[in-house]
């Protein structure tokens, strides 16, 4: 399962923009992550059966993380932006942002075990 804080800032939307493209690539399904901070049942029990989950945010202060962490789900993968050079306020999407972007998420991804179709 992929989770991406989609935050209101340019980062945040980066971090969106990742996860529906990494989603449909077929390398990992992304869910919203409104619904674990909701406490959503349906939307928890994903996450409860997902063989891992990655969290992508845009910035240090790291939402999605904690959302996941506060729901009782300590073991996640993190792809954090900012790690990748990208500063909230200064990253507006682009085509090249976003490629370094998904390159992250599909290492990452491949790392635990996803095939790229
Ligand atoms: S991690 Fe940063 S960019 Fe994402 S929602 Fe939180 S504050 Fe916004």
């Amino acid at each position: 399962m992929i989770y991406a804080c989609s935050g209101a800032s340019d980062a945040g939307e980066l971090a969106d923009l990742t996860a529906r493209v990494l989603s449909q690539r077929q390398l990992g399904e992304m869910s919203c992550l409104a619904g674990i901070g909701g406490r959503v049942k349906a939307l928890l029990a994903k996450a409860e059966h997902a063989d891992h989950i990655v969290v992508i945010d845009g910035c240090p202060l790291n939402c999605a993380r904690r959302t996941l962490e506060q729901a009782g789900f300590p073991r996640v993968h993190s792809l954090e932006l900012h790690r990748l050079g990208l500063r909230k306020g200064s990253c507006p999407p682009t085509e090249e942002r976003l490629a370094v972007t998904v390159q992250a998420g599909v290492e990452l991804l491949q790392g635990l075990g996803a095939r790229t179709k």
